[in-house]
């Protein structure tokens, strides 16, 4: 009875402040502007990132572009194992066993890196660097690298020889010749910073497709999510359209990066264990929170096969993955975690 009073008491200035709420939300939608459709291109990281993005007008919308791809461009300055002067290459030239303390963009690829190495047993492992060389220069001459040279990569390969301080956000390298390679993560850690700095205009709807690592934000005006299709494997074989929001989807695998040697196609995707480019043909796409986690997962779970990797998938909060097999004949199988189902 208490409790009636109490409510009746308030009922008026329920219904006023009500009102109110919906006199104010009708107001602001009539003062916000209508948002166009922007696009741009440009060409970072050796391929070309795409940007979509919802604006005001044109000054908002190039002013979080420039922004976006400048945040990109300095990344690639820290994390590129092509460029001679790159943080992680210059990271690479370290003496062994000596601390180097890195910039925080390099500490978060290594920290994320080197967490990710444990919980796959070191399926991705971004000391794969070594053997990456020993692989590039396979598909340059078609052929196979040799047993020594195989051996001596062998040496410095493994996710425990690099060691990470994280007071001091520092690492240190255990021996010489270790060739860190972030290839398989760097890209989604791009996308997801060059789209905080699009939401730091004020920008929130917004999708980055860096050929293939692609981050969006809140959907388009009146759309429940941005419509990405994925092609697993090859255009012709069909797409899976997704529909996402804050969220990010990468496929990795062999379709586009292989060398076919004495019949056999091995890809760029390396397995650590062996120092073997893969060789069972397969593509997997992650859908997960940000595109770093996407990316990185993407590689791990192609290297651990459909069953181990479908199972850590399950494992991993918020992700899902489709992975797509293709056996001698070219026949493909298709195999989804539960959330992709
Ligand atoms: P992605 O296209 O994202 O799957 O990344 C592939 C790239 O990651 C390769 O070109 C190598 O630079 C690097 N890489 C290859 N194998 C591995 C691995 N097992 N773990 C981490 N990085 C790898
Ligand atoms: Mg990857």
């Amino acid at each position: 009875m208490k409790v009636c009073l109490h409510a009746a008491n308030h009922w008026p200035t329920r219904v006023a402040l009500l009102l109110l709420t919906a006199f104010q939300a009708l107001s602001s939608y009539a003062a916000e502007p209508a948002l166009k459709r922007f696009e741009f291109s440009e060409l970072h990281m050796g391929v070309p990132f795409k940007l979509v993005l919802y604006a005001a007008d044109v000054q908002v919308a190039n002013a979080a572009a420039r922004a976006a791809f400048d945040r990109v461009a300095a990344l690639d300055r820290v994390l590129s194992d092509y460029m001679v002067d790159s943080e992680l290459s210059r990271l690479n030239r370290t003496q062994p066993n000596q601390w180097v303390k890195v910039s925080s963009d390099l500490w978060q690829v290594l920290s994320r890196s080197q967490k990710l190495a444990r919980e796959t047993s070191g399926a991705f492992d971004i000391t794969v660097g070594a053997y990456v060389r020993l692989w590039r220069r396979a598909r340059r001459e078609k052929q196979l690298p040799s047993p020594e040279l195989l051996a001596q990569a062998r040496a410095v390969v493994g996710y425990r020889l690099l060691e990470l301080d994280a007071e001091s956000q520092s690492a240190r390298l255990l021996k010489s010749g270790m060739r860190l390679d972030a290839g398989a993560i760097g890209m989604g850690y791009a996308v997801d910073e060059a789209l905080k700095r699009i939401t730091a205009h004020g920008i929130k709807c917004a999708l980055l497709d860096a050929s293939g690592d692609i981050g969006v934000t809140d959907p388009p005006p009146g759309q429940r999510g941005w419509k990405v299709a994925v092609s697993p494997r090859a255009k012709d074989e069909g797409s899976t359209f997704l529909t996402l929001s804050n969220a990010a989807v990468t496929t990795s695998g062999d379709a586009l990066q292989h060398v076919d040697i004495a019949g056999k196609r091995y890809s760029h995707i390396i397995d650590p264990r062996t120092g073997l480019g893969l060789t069972t043909q397969t593509a997997s796409t992650v859908v997960a929170g940000n595109c770093t986690t996407a990316d990185s997962l993407a590689t791990a779970v192609t290297v651990l096969g459909p069953r181990d990797g479908l199972a850590f998938i399950e494992k991993t909060p918020g992700a899902r993955a489709l992975m797509v097999v293709a056996n001698h004949e070219g026949a493909t199988k298709r195999y989804m975690s539960r959330l992709w189902r």
